[in-house]
C-alpha cells in the first residue's frame, strides 16, 4: 500500500496542531475522510439533494437512485446476499438496538439467555441489559484466558438449551483481540441460537463476509470507515428480518395505513422510517469503493502490523503495560497501554502538546477495565494514512512523558 499517496487523499491530515504535524492516532473513535468522500457529499448537497422515495422529480429520482445503489454496494463490501439485508441506521450503537428491541423483545422469554462476554463495548452490552430487564432474559458471560481472548472452555459450558442470541466482537476496541467469530457463531448455532456480530471495529478494518461467517446479524458504523458521521449498518439475514416487527414507526416504512392500524413495507424499508441519511449513505458507498480499491486485505496487514510495530516498541519501555494478546497472536489495528505513574488523561493532554491524538479513558468499556483491575488506558489506533514514522514519534514522546513526569514527581 502507497501510505504517501493515501496521506494525500487526507486534507485534515495536512494540518499543524500546537505547531507540531497532526499524528492523528484515534481512528478506533472515528476516522478521517478522504477526498472522494468529501466529493460525494460536497456533490450531493450541490446537486441531487431531495428526499427519497417521495417526489415524482428528477432530483428525488437520482437521490433514490443513489441511496439504494449505495445500500448495494454496501451488500457487496460484505458479501450480502443482497441489498434487502442491509438497513441503513445511524451506527453500531443503533444496530444492536435495533435487534434487541425489535427482535429481542418479541422472541426473549423468561429464563431464556443471552450470551457475552467482558470485551464488549457498552454498545453490545447495555442494550442486552435493557431487554433482558425487560423480558425477563438471564445474561450470561464467556469468559476470557488471561491475555484476553475468548476461553473455549467456557463456551460449551456456557451457551446451552436457553441460549437465544450470542452478541460478540469481532475485534476488541481495547485489547485489540481478533474474536474467532465464524466458529463463535457455529457455536450459537449448534445450540440452536442466533449470532449478533459487532463489527464497529473489524469491517473498517479487515475483509468481513456475512455469508462465510453465517452470522445472523452483523453492526457496524460509516464513520470509523472514512464515511461521515450518522450512517451506520444493520446487516441481518433476510428471513430473519422479514419476520422481525418494525424498530420505530413513521413515514417511509408503511405500506397502508388506516387511523386504527397499518401494514409495513417490504425489508429493508419497513425498518427505515422517517427522512434517511441519503448523504451519509452515499458517502458510505464512496467509502466502500476507496476501502475496496486498497484491497480489505492490505487494509488488514497495514493497520495490524502498526500496531505490533507499536506494540513491540511499547513493551521495551520500562513502566509502560501493554494490555491483550501477545505480539505473536493476531490483532486488530489498535494498542491500549498504561504509564506506570501517569494517568491516561494527562497522558494524552502531554501528547496533544506533540500534535499526537490518542484516546483516553475507559473507551465505552468499563466492564474490560474491571477485568484488567485499571480504571482506564491510553489507545493509540491506526488506520490507512498512519506510517511506522508516526509510531516512532509516538514512542519518542511517550519516552519525554515518562522523564517529565519522572522528574516533576521527584
Ligand atoms: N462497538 C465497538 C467495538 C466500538 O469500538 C464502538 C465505537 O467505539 C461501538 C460499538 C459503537 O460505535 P458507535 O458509537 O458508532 O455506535
Amino acid at each position: 500500500m502507497d501510505t504517501q499517496a493515501v496521506r494525500r487523499d487526507f486534507p485534515i491530515l495536512r494540518q499543524l496542531v500546537h505547531g507540531k504535524p497532526l499524528v492523528y492516532l484515534d481512528s478506533a473513535a472515528t476516522s478521517q475522510k478522504p477526498e472522494p468522500v468529501l466529493r460525494a457529499l460536497d456533490e450531493y448537497y450541490r446537486t441531487y439533494n431531495a428526499n427519497v422515495h417521495r417526489g415524482v422529480h428528477v432530483l428525488s429520482e437520482l437521490a433514490t437512485e443513489r441511496y439504494e445503489a449505495a445500500r448495494a454496494r454496501v451488500a457487496r463490501f460484505i458479501h450480502a446476499p443482497g441489498p434487502e439485508s442491509i438497513l441503513f441506521v445511524r451506527n453500531t450503537t443503533e444496530a444492536i438496538n435495533l435487534v434487541a428491541y425489535a427482535w429481542g423483545r418479541a422472541h426473549l422469554r423468561p429464563g431464556d439467555e443471552v450470551v457475552l462476554n467482558p470485551m464488549e463495548h457498552h454498545s453490545n452490552l447495555i442494550p442486552w441489559q435493557l431487554t433482558a430487564r425487560a423480558t425477563g432474559a438471564h445474561l450470561r458471560f464467556l469468559d476470557l484466558t488471561p491475555t484476553g481472548e475468548i476461553d473455549w472452555n467456557s463456551v460449551d459450558r456456557v451457551l446451552g438449551p436457553r441460549t437465544r442470541l450470542l452478541a460478540v466482537t469481532q475485534v476488541s476496541n481495547v485489547l485489540g483481540t481478533i474474536n474467532p467469530v465464524a466458529e463463535l457463531v457455529a457455536a450459537a448455532h449448534r445450540v440452536g441460537a442466533l449470532a449478533l456480530v459487532d463489527g464497529a471495529q473489524s469491517v473498517p478494518h479487515m475483509p468481513v463476509d456475512v455469508t462465510a461467517l453465517d452470522c445472523d446479524f452483523l453492526a457496524f458504523s460509516g464513520h470509523k470507515m472514512l464515511a461521515s458521521m450518522g450512517i451506520g449498518v444493520l446487516y441481518g439475514k433476510p428471513d430473519i428480518l422479514a419476520e422481525m416487527d418494525p424498530f420505530f414507526g413513521g413515514g417511509e416504512m408503511i405500506d397502508e395505513v388506516t387511523l386504527e392500524s397499518a401494514t409495513w413495507k417490504e425489508i429493508p424499508w419497513k425498518f427505515e422510517a422517517g427522512t434517511p441519511n441519503v448523504a451519509g449513505a452515499i458517502s458510505l458507498a464512496a467509502a466502500c469503493n476507496y476501502l475496496d480499491q486498497l484491497g480489505m486485505a492490505q487494509v488488514q496487514e497495514h493497520g495490524s502490523s502498526l500496531a505490533h510495530y507499536a506494540l513491540a516498541q511499547m513493551q521495551q519501555i520500562p513502566g509502560v503495560e501493554v494490555y491483550g494478546p501477545p505480539a505473536d497472536r493476531p490483532r486488530g489495528a489498535l494498542v491500549a497501554f498504561n504509564v506506570r505513574g501517569i494517568h491516561p488523561h494527562d497522558l494524552s493532554t502531554i501528547l496533544d502538546q506533540e500534535g499526537i491524538a490518542i484516546r483516553a479513558g475507559h473507551h465505552c468499556a468499563q466492564p474490560i477495565h474491571q477485568w484488567l483491575h485499571i480504571p482506564a488506558s491510553a489507545r493509540a489506533s491506526f488506520y490507512i494514512y498512519n506510517t511506522p514514522a508516526e509510531v516512532d514519534y509516538l514512542i519518542a514522546a511517550l519516552q519525554r512523558a515518562k522523564e517529565y513526569f519522572a522528574h516533576v514527581l521527584g
